[in-house]
This record gives C-alpha cells, structure tokens and sequence, in this order.
C-alpha cells in the first residue's frame, strides 16, 4: 500500500468516529481531497483510493493537472481565491465553486457558465472569524447576498465555506463552526424548500473532526492525505 493510500484510509477512520460522536450518518460527509502543489501521479493513486472529488486553488495548476489526469467522473472543486478576469476558465473547467466572496464574482461565474452544463454549484465564503487577512463576506450582509445569488440562472447555490482562525483546542475550533452552523441554519429558515442549502463546507487536517461535530458536510484535506505540502504553489 502506498502512503497516500493509508493516510486516506486513516482520514476515513476520523470522519468516521467523528460523525459517530455526533450521531451522525457517515454517507452525510463527503471527503474532498486538496490536491493544490500535487503531481497528477498523486491524484491517481487518491482516485484508486475512491476519492472522487479533488479541491484546486489556482487556475492554470488546475487546468494542468486535469488535462494529465484525464479520468472520466471525477468532480473539481475551485477553492482558492478567485479573480475576475479567471471566472469565465474556471465556470468552464470546474463542477463546484466553493470560494464565492463577492457579488460580482457570483454574477460572472453564472454568465459565463455554458448553458449545456448543469449550474455551478457554489458556496458562499463566510469570513467566520472576521479576520483582515481573509477574504469572505461579512455575517451580516450574507442574507442580503443569498437573495441574489439565488436568482443567478446559471449557478446552484448549495451552502457556505469558511476557513476559520487557525485555533489548536478542539472546544475552541468548534465555536466558529457553530457560528457558521447557525447561519446556514437561520438562512434555511428563509428559505423556500427548493431553495434549501445542502452544504456546508468547513473543516481541514487539522480540525475535521471539530467541524463534523459541528455538522459540515464537505471537509476538505490537503496535507492529511497527500503528506506535508513541500511546494509553494503559485498562480
Ligand atoms: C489548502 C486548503 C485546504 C487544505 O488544508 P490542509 O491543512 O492541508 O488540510 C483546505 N481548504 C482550503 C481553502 C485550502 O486552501
């Protein structure tokens, strides 16, 4: 067995015990595997592993590495910062975008999204912990903002992302995945049933568990399954 291969079965066994903790079912969570800075090679041996769904930060890394990989049924998740003048590349080459933080991101995303493809499925960026060096929209506006993304014909809206301040005691990651949980919770309220949002996208290597117990349904791994990221990666 290679080492890939056993640190996925090992993150497996996490998410495992975790939902059991939180009495819930395993089916609900779904592992993401962050491949930023990763050889096609690598991937490959993710995907003997069952791993269907592989989370990307930078563009033209992405579109590199999906050309090389070139295996049918997999899903690409966007999960870095997103520019403007990237979002016609990334509507075309990507099945998720989990890295939403502005309106007018969301606007071009949905019209430059080809109209033979099923929507985009998006997330909206929270900045949980209201922190300046990250990106996401504020609490307060994102009600305002599901208003309007709903409306983009050409996007899914499925839930919310957050990458909370890095904290290392597990009672204290879990307030701000509670934090985000209340939010999705509240907006769902709103919501009409067919509207309803799925997904909530929150937790890493290093607090996955703290954020199942919190209730995500997408957590997403880099260096627990792929080793120690050695490359800088670059745009
Ligand atoms: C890199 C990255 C991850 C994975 O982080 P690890 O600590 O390596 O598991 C998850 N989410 C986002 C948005 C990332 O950029």
């Amino acid at each position: 067995m290679t080492l890939i291969t056993e640190r996925v079965e090992r993150v497996r066994e996490r998410i495992t015990s975790a939902a059991q903790l939180a009495g819930r079912e395993v089916s609900e969570i779904k592992l993401l595997a962050v491949s930023k800075t990763r050889s096609a090679d690598d991937i490959r041996v993710a995907v003997a592993s069952n791993i269907i769904d592989f989370g990307e930060n930078y563009l033209q890394e992405a579109q590199e590495k999906i050309k090389k990989v070139y295996l049918d049924g997999l899903k690409w998740h966007f999960i870095g910062t997103l520019q403007k003048n990237k979002t016609r590349q990334v509507a075309e080459l990507f099945d998720w975008v989990h890295s939403v933080d502005r309106i007018e991101i969301a606007k071009r995303l949905s019209a430059h999204r080809n109209l033979q493809l099923p929507p985009l499925n998006i997330c909206l960026q929270i900045n949980i912990d209201d922190e300046l060096t990250k990106s996401g929209f504020k609490i307060k506006e994102i009600s305002k903002i599901v208003e309007q993304v709903i409306e983009l014909p050409q996007l899914n809206l499925r839930g919310l992302m957050a990458i909370p301040a890095s904290k290392i005691i597990e009672i204290d990651q879990r307030k701000s995945f509670a934090k985000l949980r209340h939010i999705f919770a509240e907006i769902n309220n709103r919501l009409d049933s067919n509207d309803k949002l799925d997904t909530l996208s929150m937790g890493m290597s290093q607090d996955l568990e703290a954020a199942i117990l919190e209730g995500a349904t997408i957590v997403r791994v880099g260096s627990d399954i792929f080793g120690p990221r050695l490359k800088v990666a670059t745009n």
